[in-house]
């Protein structure tokens, strides 16, 4: 039976799902993609108007798909979704798509398959497939707290992917709450437009600038390999981690501490008051963004009020902290964040893949006990569309016989050692088994391991010292074949 008898349904039409949908397609398979919006791009798709990638474009692409050379250095959201668009035309996915179709059920079959029920213009429609490929990103669902006297309040509550014009915030008190990188996106985008503007935070996390002391561009630290050497050491370190983090640990403290010196006098944190209590050895790699220019010199002059406090309740005119102040507010606009949506899996596969932490996969995207299963896009790196781009790839490479996963045994054994290998620096959150961060180098080298590829694209000065950027791996990701 050659590939193209086998079915993939795909759900998302993401980043990640087109990355699998292309990938699959591209080796053989039947493709077929559910997506539950109008348009696709997912997150690019429908967020606030400031919103652009935080890496410059030629870290932040699929590797075998350069961007227009007119792209600004850091690509703003309608330019993501050119891209893509352009990504599913070329690569001849587009009419595999199904725009304004949510799959609803996804559940295994007792010979193997997935049935799959999909819903497009509020009619159901169920299809078999041989493989289920979901890609519904980590950012699918809105979350606003349900603050008490709520309905009180005269004035607006918004999430802020729902920002989208001037009018909304023009000559109004706005809060913030939130100290994430569209909070801080957006703040820096309306101050001039507000009458008052305050964000609220709970607590700081370490920013990372776009330019380290205003001269060398950030992807030079984040996206080379030497750095990633002083991070907590990967699931199994080889004999160089256990000596740095053995032997010359106060080396290693002594690099993070020189980092936090530079970063917080950069930010003049310790002047503005917005000092990060965790250290940053630990919030880099777990909690890591790039802040926008410009943001903490707004708090510095005051243009932006930032408070330490909680919204306790809503008022008719406001907001009252939990510190008991009382802030005017006309809008309030929740940078809170988001949760995940999996309910489209029945309960009893939920249950074998999934905990209060987030989902634990083999390699992030199988699991033993739902044969047919991948999710693509599960895991939380720096550059997701590479990294996306390289689990499509492998997961085509593993469908089509190229290699093989280890027995089920195996990839238990494994997930356990990642969870217990989080568990030891990540604090308990809802997806704590999808961060990898700055772990995403050697996450990568995992799986070119695996598809028996040589892990270094570049000489060994290079590869230790030069920022990896998207196109090291275009050979990768590039098939042979494509048809
Ligand atoms: C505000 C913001 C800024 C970001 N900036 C960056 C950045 O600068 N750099 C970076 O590397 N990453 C960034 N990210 C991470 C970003 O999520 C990834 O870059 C990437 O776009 C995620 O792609 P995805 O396909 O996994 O998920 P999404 O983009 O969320 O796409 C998932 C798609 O699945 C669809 N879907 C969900 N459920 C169903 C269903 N049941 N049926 C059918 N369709 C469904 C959704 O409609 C959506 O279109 C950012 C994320 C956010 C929220």
């Amino acid at each position: 039976m050659t590939n193209a008898n086998k079915t993939v349904v795909v759900l998302g039409a993401g980043v990640a799902g087109l990355a699998a949908a292309k990938t699959l397609y591209q080796y053989g398979f039947d493709v077929t993609v559910h997506e539950a919006h109008p348009e696709l791009g997912g997150v690019w798709a429908n967020n606030y108007r400031s919103l652009r990638v935080l890496e410059p474009k030629w870290v932040y692409g699929y590797p075998d798909w350069p961007w227009p050379p007119e792209t600004p250095l850091y690509p703003p959201a309608r330019h993501v979704r050119s891209y893509l668009s352009a990504y599913a035309e070329h690569f001849g996915i587009r009419d595999r798509i199904r725009l304004n179709s949510r799959i609803v059920e996804a559940a295994p079959t007792a010979d193997g398959r997935w049935r799959i029920v999909a819903e497009t213009d509020g009619e159901r429609e169920s299809a078999e497939y041989d493989y289920f490929v979901m890609a519904p990103g980590m950012f699918n669902l809105k979350k606003i707290p349900d603050w008490p006297g709520r309905e009180a309040f005269e004035g607006e509550v918004i999430h802020s992917s729902e920002f989208r014009d001037g009018a909304q915030v023009a000559g109004k008190n706005v809060v913030i709450v939130g100290f994430s990188r569209s909070a801080m996106d957006i703040a820096v985008d309306i101050v001039d437009e507000t009458d008052s503007l305050t964000v609220l935070h709970r607590s700081i996390r370490w920013p990372v600038p776009e330019k380290i002391l205003g001269l060398i561009r950030n992807h030079v630290l984040l996206f080379a390999r030497w750095p990633t050497h002083f991070a907590p050491p990967w699931i199994r370190p080889g004999k160089f981690a256990r000596f740095l983090h053995g032997k010359l640990q106060g080396g290693v403290n002594f690099f993070w501490k020189f980092f936090e010196v530079l970063l917080s006098a950069q930010f003049r944190l310790k002047q503005r008051k917005l000092e990060p209590d965790r250290p940053i050895r630990l919030d880099l790699f777990t909690n890591l963004y790039v802040a926008p220019p410009r943001f903490f010199e707004l708090v510095g002059e005051g243009s932006i009020a930032a408070h330490k406090s909680e919204i306790e309740s809503f008022e008719q005119n406001g907001v009252r902290l939990t510190n008991g102040e009382f802030l005017p507010a006309d809008l309030v606009l929740c940078a809170t964040g988001w949760r995940h949506d999996y309910s489209f899996l029945p309960a009893e596969s939920l249950e074998k893949i999934y905990a209060r932490d987030g989902m634990h996969l083999y390699r992030h995207m199988l699991h033993p006990a739902l044969p047919g299963f991948a999710f693509v896009g599960g895991v939380q790196g720096i550059n997701s569309a590479t990294l996306y781009a390289m689990q499509s790839t492998w997961l085509a490479r593993l469908l089509t016989g190229e290699f093989t996963a280890p027995s089920a045994a195996e990839q238990l054994a494994e997930i356990a050692a990642l969870k217990a290998w989080k568990n030891a620096f990540v604090s308990e959150r809802p997806n704590r088994s999808q961060v990898l961060n700055l772990h995403q180098m050697p996450y990568i080298d995992d799986l070119m391991g695996d598809m028996g590829l040589e892990k270094r694209r570049k000489n060994w000065l290079a590869d230790q010292f030069a920022p990896y950027r998207s196109a090291d791996y275009a050979d990768v990701t590039a098939t042979a074949n494509p048809r």
